[in-house]
């Protein structure tokens, strides 16, 4: 079949990966997803349970391939990796998946060097540095899914504390996707009121120690997840589409990807979650944004930590 506008190859099918084939699929988001797996054999088998179920979805072409079908693809998703064990950090998984990562990155970007990158694999904000350097493309085009999901998180736990639809909440959570990830309250709005303004207008009880239970809440619940089956799947798959949308029909939404700093934040060469317009040239730009003073010493803590690990594989 020719190759069509909107395609999307995906490197890694486990969990994540054929769960974001499945998410597209399902939200008619690619014309063309491309599974591209260690074992072929369980892309192949992946793509078929996917495609058995066409009838129901809107049209998309999926099948198994190699790098060399990565050819032309506007985004490339590399999920491949060792994942995280129970009770292991993120951090813990940096040295194999580096290896990895330079491998991956250096055949998709000789098959695919017009493509976006989008890094998953964790840990995601070391990972997305490395696969910045490993493929010499412009900071735009490579980013990770970031604290994407982590926002939601946060979205949804303050949904649910005062019963408001998610999509009326503003808030992001900035800088590692891991221990060190800072909830922006600065920036956290409820229907266009700042939330303590929303609390006092409305007669709602959020003070520190609420705050600091939703923020424990954020951070902690991939941990109880994987605890309890082994694996993160469909938020992240979820925030995955939403980055992925905004870069085929380049919609300019602000989405707290992984993307390297210049010096937003003070602070620079280092990628972590921040708020960027994401379009179809990538993290087009990043939002600078007046945080509190508590805020941004969490943030500058944040770098620092990723940073620590980026020197102890001698990327920096
Ligand atoms: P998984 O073990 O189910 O899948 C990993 C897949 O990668 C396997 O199918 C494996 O065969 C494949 N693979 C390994 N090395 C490869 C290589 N060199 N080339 C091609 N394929 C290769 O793991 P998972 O649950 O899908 O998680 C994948 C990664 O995503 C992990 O690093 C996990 O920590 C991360 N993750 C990130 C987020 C996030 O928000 N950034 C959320 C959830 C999971």
């Amino acid at each position: 079949m020719p190759t069509r506008k909107g395609k999307v190859a995906i490197i890694g099918a486990g969990a994540v990966g054929t769960t974001f084939a499945y998410a597209m699929q399902i939200q008619g988001v690619a014309s063309e997803i491309v599974l591209v797996n260690r074992t072929r054999e369980r892309a192949e088998a992946e793509v078929l349970d996917m495609n058995h179920g066409l009838f129901f979805t809107p049209p998309v072409w999926i099948h198994a391939g190699s790098y060399e079908d990565c050819a032309e693809a506007e985004l490339v998703a590399i999920t491949a990796g060792a994942k995280q064990k129970p009770g292991q950090t993120r951090l813990d998984l940096v040295r194999d998946n580096v290896v990895i990562c330079k491998d991956i990155v250096e055949r998709v970007v000789e098959h695919a060097p017009d493509a976006i990158l989008m890094m998953v694999t964790n840990p995601v904000d070391v990972l997305t540095y490395a696969a910045l350097k490993f493929s010499g493309l412009p900071r735009e085009r490579v980013m990770g899914s970031g604290t994407v999901l982590d926002s939601a998180r946060f979205r949804y736990l303050l949904s649910e504390r005062f019963h408001i639809d998610p999509h009326n909440v503003h808030a992001y959570v900035l800088g590692e996707h891991g221990d060190s990830e800072v909830a922006a309250w600065s920036m956290t709005h409820i229907a266009g009121m700042h939330i303590d303004d929303y609390c006092s207008l409305s007669g709602e009880k959020c003070d520190e120690n609420d705050k600091t239970s939703i923020v424990e809440q954020v951070r902690d619940s991939a941990y109880h997840i994987i605890d309890a089956k082994g694996a993160t799947n469909y938020a992240v798959d979820l925030a995955m589409v939403k980055v992925a949308t905004s870069i085929l029909r380049n919609e300019h939404s602000v989405l707290t990807v992984s993307t390297l700093l210049d010096g937003e934040f003070g602070i620079e060469d280092v990628c972590l979650g921040a708020p960027a317009v994401v379009n179809s040239s990538g993290a087009e730009r990043v939002l600078d944004a007046d945080l509190t003073e508590q805020e941004s010493t969490g943030l500058r803590a944040s770098a620092d930590s990723i940073k620590q690990v980026l020197r102890e594989v001698g990327l920096q």
